[in-house]
């Protein structure tokens, strides 16, 4: 397992076709970890996780992000900013087929979404789908993983993009090139799986980290706006107040004396 997310990508044919690789195997297992996902959920999570993060790298300013969703049976959701911070979210395990995939983009500007059918159930299909409705172009996308004892042994993807001017036969062509969903857990072990695919240079490249914004103090937050009676119910009812962050699932638990410190500091 790689111990930091990466993305590197080349440009082929002429500069019309962008080649991006993504390992995200550590943001993936942090995911996976945190929310003792089985196998099935936290392929699904990897997958989710990497799309997002593809979409992310082409935001246009660090504190930019997207979000993605897909719900269904299961719920899972990812965020990742400008920056490579990327985080998922488990929220129900269960089957993918049929549920839906959306995206929001909050950059410079009104949010955008979309949104797709899981129809057949890959999450590789839906972003295809996603993508070449919304930007009009032809896209590719391999996901993969791997465990071994549990645990990622690799987790992440090889996207094809059309740029504009991009000829069909021409990328038709190279996306012959790409690897089956099995073969690519191998193909990370080269030393530049770009190059031994496409022969491109990398011209772009990005580290990508597991984090999420929340803290305990933003969890404090939480239970402040409750007020001090309905948060002391609330305690004696579970024996432990837990503030659950939306975005990576960590718990933050506030017993009765902890509950009655925040209100005595914040009045
Ligand atoms: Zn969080």
């Amino acid at each position: 397992m790689q111990r930091i997310g990466k993305l590197s990508r080349s440009l082929l044919g002429d500069g019309t076709i962008a080649a991006t690789l993504l390992r995200t195997d550590a943001p993936a297992e942090t995911a996976r970890k945190r929310q003792n996902l089985t196998e099935h959920s936290a392929s699904l999570l990897a997958e989710v996780m990497t799309v997002c993060a593809y979409f992310s790298s082409f935001l246009k300013d660090e504190k930019s992000f997207v979000s993605l969703s897909v719900r269904g049976e299961t719920i899972l959701s990812a965020t990742a900013d400008g920056k490579g911070n990327l985080v998922g979210r488990c929220e129900r395990e269960g089957r993918v087929k049929d549920a839906v995939f959306a995206l929001t983009r909050f950059d410079c500007g009104l949010p955008e979404t979309g949104a797709v059918k899981l129809s057949d159930g890959e999450i590789s299909s839906a972003f295809c789908e996603f993508f070449e409705a919304s930007e009009q172009r032809l896209a590719r996308a391999v996901l993969g993983e791997r465990f071994q004892r549990g645990a990622f042994l690799c987790a992440g993807g090889i996207f094809l993009e059309a740029l504009p001017g991009a000829k069909e036969e021409v990328f038709r062509k190279i996306a012959e090139k790409l690897p089956s969903k099995e073969e690519l857990c191998a193909l990370f072990e080269e030393k530049d799986p770009l190059r031994e695919l496409f022969g491109g240079e990398i011209l772009f490249e990005r580290e990508i980290r597991f984090h999420c914004r929340c803290s305990r103090r933003k969890a404090a937050l939480a239970v402040i706006s409750l007020g001090k009676e309905d948060a002391l119910a609330l305690q004696r009812e579970r024996g432990a107040l837990e503030v659950c962050c939306p975005e990576c699932g960590r718990n933050y638990s506030f017993s009765q004396e902890q509950i009655m410190e925040l209100f005595k500091q914040n009045g």
